[in-house]
């Protein structure tokens, strides 16, 4: 199923992402977890794609076992990273060939060592460009990225938002955000994407915060802000895991409660690849139109 077709339901859409574990050993653990999370009815799992070969291959695989062994919609990520338009054509047959019909079209980060991206010679430099290319490949239904805070190399807000609106004019469905924690930010976001004319749905990520290091990592990766009181309590808690873990959760249902208040499309849930934080957070939730 093409995940733009549950927009049209206008109930809320549940979704949660997942990443292949860098460590073998943790693929089982990621699998029990999707096996978890499944009884959540998710509308769908996302699974993000990796820098390099190997945990490329394991997304692919991931993906496919998500759609057809967990009977689960799926959305793969997809980078242009260091991938020729061959190399790319490839891994959209094999998608389409696994019954996966969505994608999250992405530029993705420079390698490790690498400030700027480098074009891959026959490749893509930019996401708008990769959504062109899906779409002359085949009907697919692309998501992309959007930055409530701007993306962290963009020079303005307002240059960010017309990048936002070349990859939606190219053929984007629907756009998911970066993390934030900070909901007016996103609200901000959401005002200036409807001016600039932007009018497919935008889904925001939301991101439990379940350790001090995670989210120091993700700020350093991101153009995040911290409001006052997570950064505070954050501070106070670094050395208490259990107790961070717990106010993460806290923060995350916050957060959504006051997104669901505030009628966004879906909630797009970081699972970090676990499903008990994920199920802490849902049961918290009234989901509007959902059982
Ligand atoms: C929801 C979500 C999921 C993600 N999943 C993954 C993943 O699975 N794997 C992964 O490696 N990374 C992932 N990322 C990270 C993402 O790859 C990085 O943020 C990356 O730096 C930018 O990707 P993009 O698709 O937004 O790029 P783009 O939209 O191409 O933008 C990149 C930068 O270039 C500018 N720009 C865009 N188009 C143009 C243009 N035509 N001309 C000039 N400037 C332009 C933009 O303003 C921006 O600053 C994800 C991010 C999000 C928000």
């Amino acid at each position: 199923m093409k995940i733009r077709e549950l927009f049209r339901q206008e109930v809320l859409t549940l979704s949660f992402e997942v990443f292949p574990p860098v460590r073998e050993g943790n693929l089982e653990s990621l699998y029990r977890a999707i096996g978890e999370l499944k009884s959540l009815k998710p509308d769908f799992f996302s699974v993000t794609y990796g820098a390099g070969g190997g945990t490329r291959d394991m997304s692919l695989e991931i993906a496919s076992k998500v759609k057809n062994e967990y009977g689960q919609e799926v959305m793969a990520h997809l980078t242009c990273v260091q991938s020729t338009k061959d190399e790319l054509s490839g891994i959209l047959d094999e998608l389409r060939d696994s019954g996966i019909e969505n994608i999250l079209a992405l530029r993705g980060d420079p390698p490790l060592g690498q400030e700027k991206l480098v074009r891959a010679e026959g490749g893509f430099g930019y996401a708008n460009e990769l959504v062109e290319f899906i779409r002359s490949r085949g009907d697919f239904c692309i998501a992309v990225a959007g930055y409530p805070e701007g993306h962290i190399e963009a020079p303005s807000l307002e240059e960010d938002l017309r990048n936002l609106k070349r990859k939606v004019d190219a053929g984007a469905d629907f756009i998911i955000s970066q993390m934030f924690f900070d909901n007016d930010a996103f609200y901000r976001f959401r005002d200036r994407v409807w001016k600039a004319g932007i009018r497919v749905p935008l889904l925001p990520g939301v991101f439990p915060v379940l350790n001090y290091k995670q989210m120091l990592r993700c700020i350093s990766l991101s153009n995040a802000s911290v409001p006052k009181n997570l950064a505070e309590k954050m501070d106070k808690l670094q050395d208490k895991p259990e107790e961070t873990e717990k106010y993460g959760i806290e923060y995350a249902v916050g957060q959504a409660e006051d997104l669901i208040r505030n009628e966004v499309q879906g909630l797009h849930v970081y699972s970090m690849n676990r499903s008990g934080p994920v199920f802490r957070i849902i049961e918290h939730l009234d989901l509007p139109g959902r059982e």
